[in-house]
């Protein structure tokens, strides 16, 4: 049995929909079901549902997802109401109230409103309400998305301190080969680092209604596990699934977690998109992988991406590698001048120095 106090589940649009491509309401009633017999077990959920697109295409009877980004906002903001009315009947058949929280990429990197954030998750579940968390998808273009839902999920388990990731989808886990071309594929059942090989695995499924797969899976895994949770995949239609991971039964793929980063390393980390990358010679990666020292302009080879001081960015081996994320006190053409450089020629470089550092230690996490 899993020491599980709080537990997120991602519910996957695929896994809502039934043979007619609409909304299931035996399926959102089963996941109310589900959350009522793990709440009589004292655990909290929080559940994360796509579907909002689905819903109102289905209401608009369109089969084809729109390409333009404002007809998919149009269709999440008619579709929401009605995946919400489904919740709130099922649950309250289990006896349950369900609260919706719709958020942009925006809501997460502001400390105050992250800080709501919690609090709100926090008041909602002390007051034995369900969150019902999707992406404001009505309001959200490129620059503010999460851009998926398995990766709003691990930052939501993050965020509220959960002890376990539960990603419902369609598929029965990560398999060691494309189970569409390969019929002998095999689900891995643990994994313990998702390093490369791993990566590879992963099939990129897009689906009409739905967005992400295996990919974006992976990414959530990875970073729920950098903060010491851990992540299932399983299928979302297997019965009294969420009892039954949370039982420990070996279904699906369980993805270990690492060590867990301190809550102020999280914003770096976590709360901020990548706006650019930086190459780091060997040296430089030896000084801040084993050293724990701060990135000057010396060990920097090379600069992608344009970006502001104070943005975030990864930092990159010679091999590729990312070896960390950090803010950055530079803009990408300021480095640009003063890259391969000593710290002590910065000003004479540039005509002014904010730091020594491209980005200091305290604002760095190795990953
Ligand atoms: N937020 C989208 C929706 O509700 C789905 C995003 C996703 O499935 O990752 O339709």
């Amino acid at each position: 049995m899993l020491n599980v106090k709080r537990v997120v589940i991602k519910v996957g649009t695929s896994v809502l929909l039934d043979k007619e491509k609409k909304i299931s309401t035996d399926m959102v009633r089963n996941l109310a079901k589900q959350v009522k017999a793990i709440k009589d077990k004292g655990i909290e959920s929080i559940i994360v549902s796509s579907g909002a697109i689905a819903s109102g295409m289905e209401t608009l009877g369109l089969k084809k997802k729109p390409k333009e980004i404002e007809k998919r906002q149009a269709l999440a903001s008619v579709g929401q109401i009605k995946l919400m009315k489904m919740y709130m009947d099922a649950f309250e058949k289990e006896n349950l109230k369900i609260g919706q929280v719709l958020l942009t990429h925006e809501d997460i990197k502001s400390k105050s409103r992250c800080l709501n954030l919690m609090n709100t998750l926090n008041s909602l579940l002390s007051m034995n309400i369900v969150p019902v968390i999707n992406e404001n998808d009505a309001l959200s273009f490129k620059e503010i998305r999460f851009g998926d839902n398995d990766n709003l999920s691990a930052l939501i388990a993050q965020i509220s301190n959960s002890d376990l990731l539960m990603l419902l989808s369609d598929v029965d886990g990560l398999c060691d080969k494309d189970p569409r071309k390969y019929p002998d594929a095999c689900i891995i059942s643990v994994v313990k680092k998702i390093d490369d090989k791993i990566e590879k695995l992963a099939t990129g499924t897009r689906s009409e209604k739905s967005v992400g797969g295996m990919v974006s899976k992976l990414e959530a895994a990875k970073k729920a596990g950098c903060y010491g949770i851990p992540t299932r995949i399983v299928r979302g239609d297997i019965e009294n699934i969420a009892w039954r991971v949370i039982k420990g039964e070996n279904i699906g793929t369980l993805f270990q977690p690492e060590a867990k980063l301190a809550r102020n390393k999280w914003w770096t980390a976590f709360a901020f998109k990548v706006k650019g990358k930086i190459w780091v010679d060997e040296g430089a990666e030896g000084a801040l992988v084993h050293n724990g020292k701060s990135l000057l302009p010396s060990g920097i080879t090379t600069v992608e991406g344009d970006f502001s001081r104070g943005e975030c960015i990864e930092l990159n081996n010679m091999s590729g590698q990312v070896i960390a994320r950090g803010i950055t006190n530079y803009s990408s053409s300021d480095i640009n001048k003063i890259k391969g450089l000593k710290s002590v020629a910065i000003e004479k470089k540039l005509g002014y120095k904010y730091a020594e550092e491209i980005v200091h230690r305290d604002n760095m996490v190795i990953i």
